[in-house]
């Protein structure tokens, strides 16, 4: 592993500093940034509006840690699984999910998850470090190539939904938002970005502070104490109640309203009763619910729903008034639907 500081890590008015130390010229520091972020150059040698000098002078005293894709899978639904290789040689995982009308990336936060939500495969991970933003970044550009090249389309839409808690690495999160979304980065709209949390109340109220312009999703799966404590155990120490004040304050905020993702668990979480309590819920904080189709994971102790229990929960929901989303799963059969990453015959340490 190289010694030299990853150049991405610098603001454009450090590189403007180090350039200044250096008798260079101020303007060329934006320039860098262009190469660095709109280009996403991954070699010094190829910025080619630079002088050979200076190419050198910046190979001598930086690098450029690029994410590559090591390994790619494609599912019969045309979903895309790829396995990121990082600088130190971690591995995180995303996916592109095409639909009809959207053409959207899930990428990772972390590698590995600290969390231990019962049914997700990345929650059996160790948690091995946090992504930097770039690294972040590097997914949804590596991504957007896939989508260009494979379905001739740019990416849509990103979702924060994969390896990680992306609250728990708040300032490279939103590094990387600021990224993806500034003129002189991807240009994305914040609009279609949505960042995806297992409930960190006081980072929610956080981004309220920020007046973060994403979306922004709570995986809830529960609307009851004990359930959510059983299968999130970040519920314990983040209850429902204190995400109620932490979503409430979001709201007021940033005039957002949340969504929350519902991953139905045959006979655990999907009857009627966990409807009214969801309904309950729904009454406290504006939100909108995604209830999602789960996969199942090796030897995990939670099933998929039947359609008719699915229909009865999204009719009791839409009778309530609540905006009510089916989101059925994709990319099953190749281990990249939704709590399926788990870098699997990869290194990342288990539990
Ligand atoms: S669901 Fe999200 S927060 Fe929970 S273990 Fe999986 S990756 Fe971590």
């Amino acid at each position: 592993m190289s010694q030299k500081q990853d150049i991405r890590a610098l603001s454009v008015e450090e590189i403007n500093g180090f350039l200044k130390e250096k008798g260079q010229s101020a303007f060329r520091a934006k320039q860098i940034w262009q190469w660095l972020w709109q280009k996403s150059t991954r070699s010094f040698d190829d910025m080619s509006n630079l002088s050979k000098d200076l190419r050198v002078l910046l190979a001598e005293h930086f690098v450029i840690n690029a994410a590559s894709i090591d390994d790619m899978q494609i599912s019969g639904d045309r979903t895309i699984k790829c396995a990121m290789k990082l600088f130190d040689g971690n591995v995180v995982e995303s996916v592109l999910i095409p639909t009809e009308t959207r053409m959207t990336a899930c990428i990772s936060s972390q590698v590995g998850c600290s969390l231990t939500c019962k049914f997700c495969a990345t929650g059996r991970l160790d948690r091995l470090r946090n992504l930097k933003a770039d690294e972040i970044y590097d997914q949804v550009v590596l991504v957007n190539n896939l989508a260009k090249e494979k379905y001739n389309q740019h990416l849509s839409n990103i979702v924060y939904m994969g390896m990680g808690e992306p609250l728990l690495n708040y300032a490279e999160t939103l590094k990387s938002v600021d990224r993806i979304t500034s003129a002189d980065g991807l240009g994305m709209s914040a609009q279609r970005i949505t960042v995806s949390t297992a409930g960190i109340a006081k980072m929610i109220k956080k981004l309220g502070d920020d007046n973060v312009k994403f979306n922004l999703a709570l995986s809830l799966h529960a609307a009851n104490e004990e359930k959510r404590n059983y299968i999130m155990p970040i519920n314990e120490s983040n209850s429902l109640e204190n995400l109620t004040d932490a979503l409430n304050y979001f709201y007021d905020k940033t005039g957002t309203r949340v969504t929350f993702e519902y991953i139905a668990f045959k006979d655990f979480n999907d009857s009627i009763i966990d409807a009214k309590e969801l309904a309950a819920f729904c009454k406290k904080v504006p939100a909108k619910v995604n209830i999602i189709e789960y996969n199942p994971i090796d030897e995990g102790e939670f099933k998929q729903t039947t359609s008719t229990r699915l229909t009865a929960f999204k009719e009791h929901l839409e009778s309530k008034g609540i905006i009510v989303n089916v989101r059925r799963s994709r990319g099953k059969d190749i281990d990249a639907a939704c709590g399926q990453l788990a870098n699997k015959n990869r290194s990342v340490t288990k539990r």
